[in-house]
């Protein structure tokens, strides 16, 4: 399945974007969708400069407007400097995708402190710290929306990802929380949560886990990253001005 980036309604033209963890991936994905929708995107990553310049220079090609961002969401202060670089230079940010995200994978009897606090350093803190830089803007300008990409590992808990599974989860509850304060302005505040999707992430597992991960989806398949763009698109849309909130699982089922 890939995006038809030109004959895609530029629905989005106008509007600013910043994907976090977008030079790969979902990521990736998002950033194209977005791009194709007409929005100006901020392809943000933290150490693959040629990967994201690479999107940025793809969404370019294809007639729209982009940059690559340099910045670790895991670090506060670096997020602050990120947002006011933005504002600065686009005036706003209409749309907030945090998608960045780490996974090391272990048994909570061998899980380190380091693999821990990585994990939820960059899954959970890493949204954290862009949304406390960027609402007071989405406040201003009384509209935006904020998708953060949780998993079905957050929903449904994971072995061997106690680190993970939290991480996700507290995204959920970022996510609901976040919704009530800002709702009022017409702020949208809402979850992606993607089952197994194929990407660099999952390609790391033994081959015999991956099966076995397979078996478990109802639809026999893994996900695309483009299937995960079409729900964070729909969400940054006018058409879901009026859901706020809400965990949307693209899985194939595998939370039902
Ligand atoms: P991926 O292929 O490993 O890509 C991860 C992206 O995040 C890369 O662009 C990476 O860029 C960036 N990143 C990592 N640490 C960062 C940091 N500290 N600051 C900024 N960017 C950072 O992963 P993916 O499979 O596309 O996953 C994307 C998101 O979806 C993650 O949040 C993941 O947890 C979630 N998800 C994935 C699946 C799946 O099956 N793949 C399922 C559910 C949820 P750099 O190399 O530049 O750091």
């Amino acid at each position: 399945m890939g995006i038809n980036t030109e004959t895609a309604e530029k629905t989005l033209r106008g509007k600013v974007a910043l994907v976090t963890g977008a030079s790969r991936g979902i990521g990736r994905a998002i950033a194209l969708k977005l791009g194709s929708m007409g929005a100006a995107v901020l392809v943000n990553y933290s150490g693959s400069a040629d990967r994201a310049a690479e999107v940025a220079a793809q969404i370019e090609a294809l007639g729209g407007n982009a940059e690559a961002v340099c910045c670790d969401v895991a670090d506060y202060a670096a997020c602050g400097r990120m947002a006011e670089e933005i504002i600065g230079r686009y005036g706003k940010v209409d749309i907030l995708v945090n998608n960045a995200g780490i996974a090391r994978d272990n048994l909570i009897l061998r899980m380190s402190e380091e693999e821990y606090d990585s994990v939820l350093n960059v899954n959970l803190k890493g949204a954290f710290n862009t949304i406390r830089h960027l609402s007071r803007y989405f406040l201003k300008q009384r509209s935006g929306k904020i998708i953060n990409i949780s998993s079905v590992s957050g929903v449904l808990g994971n072995a061997g990802q106690a680190n993970y599974s939290a991480s996700k989860a507290g995204l959920i509850g970022l996510t609901k929380s976040v919704a009530r304060e800002l709702a009022g302005r017409g702020i949208c505040v809402n979850a992606v949560a993607p089952g197994f999707i194929d990407t660099e992430m999952t390609k790391a597992m033994p081959e015999k886990a991956r099966e076995a991960a397979v078996d478990m989806i109802p639809m026999k398949r893994m996900g695309l990253p483009e299937e995960i763009a079409e729900a964070v698109g729909f969400l940054a849309g006018g058409g879901a001005d009026y859901i706020t909130g809400q965990v949307i699982c693209v899985d194939g089922g595998m939370a039902i």
